[in-house]
């Protein structure tokens, strides 16, 4: 008989709750050192909800939990060298972008996802940090209204961005021309009006009606909500969730994460994005 490995140590998992098959989400975004937004928002949520995170850096932001003290765009070349050399290598279940900063950027973005034209694209418009300061150049919108939104299955704008990506500032109005460019579903946070609850809305393509998701509010300031929310939906539309169920899958898992969100520093609190395996913190 052949001596087995000593597994003593190991501790026991039930492995049938381990994925087998982790889909692959391809995502553009930029780094925030501080760990609250970006593509670290973004590796984390996908890891935590069985995906695989293929991560393309567009910008290096320098920022904490504080402040945003400025960005740097990495080169078009350089980005679309990085999105080449994994689609060489993993295919893709569904593709999401977050911030891209410039014009140049959104082309070379929409140029490598015009080699997967039929899979799912999650575009969150990413102008400005939370902490306030730019995040983008003033070219960013008309691209992304005329390079990227055509091709979305569901943007994930807040209202400031649903606003200034639109020409009027009517949030019902303002949806539907960003749907008339041809993005199928839009996803309108509302954590910045001023009710009591705080309402999301899903605007249809397909349809007249508004799908409206009421939330309690919660009390803190938090930065990585919107990349959360976005790369949840990616996850949960990975999994073959329809748009409407993702959209709502993904705005429970975001508000627990909010819920049990943290503060790494001296400003704002961040989403605990492994809340589902870390009940106490
Ligand atoms: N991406 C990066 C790199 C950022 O620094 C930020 C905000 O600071 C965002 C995206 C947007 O953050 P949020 O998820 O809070 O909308």
């Amino acid at each position: 008989m052949r001596a087995g490995p000593n597994t003593s140590h190991i501790v026991a998992v039930d492995i049938n709750s381990i994925p087998r098959a982790r889909p692959r989400v391809l995502v553009f975004g930029g780094h925030d050192p501080s760990g609250g937004a970006g593509i670290a928002a973004d590796t984390s949520t996908l890891l935590a909800l069985g995906c695989h995170p293929l991560v393309v850096v567009t910008a290096i932001t320098v920022q904490n939990t504080q402040a945003l003290k400025r960005y740097q765009l990495l080169p078009p070349e350089l980005i679309a060298a990085q999105a080449s050399c994994v689609l060489d290598d993993a295919d893709v279940a569904v593709s999401k972008t977050g911030m891209l900063g410039s014009s140049a950027t959104v082309a070379t973005v929409a140029g490598i996802l015009s080699r997967a034209p039929a899979s799912p694209l999650v575009v969150d418009p990413v102008l400005l940090a939370d902490q306030g300061g730019s995040l983008s150049e003033p070219d960013l919108g008309p691209a992304l209204r005329k390079l990227l939104f055509p091709r979305a299955t569901v943007a994930t704008p807040n209202l400031d961005e649903c606003f200034a990506l639109a020409s009027t500032d009517n949030v019902d109005d303002a949806a539907r021309e960003l749907l008339a460019l041809g993005c199928q579903n839009i996803l309108v946070t509302g954590t910045s009006a001023a009710t009591p609850q705080v309402v999301h809305r899903l605007y249809r393509s397909s349809s007249e009606e508004v799908e409206a998701s009421e939330w309690p509010r919660l009390s803190r300031n938090y930065h990585g909500s919107g990349c959360t929310l976005a790369s949840a939906l990616a996850a949960f539309l990975a999994h073959g969730h329809c748009v409407s169920t993702a959209a709502q899958l993904a705005l429970e898992y975001t508000w627990r994460a909010l819920q049990h969100g943290y503060q790494p520093g001296l400003g704002q609190s961040v989403p605990n994005r492994l809340w589902r395996s870390q009940a106490d913190s």
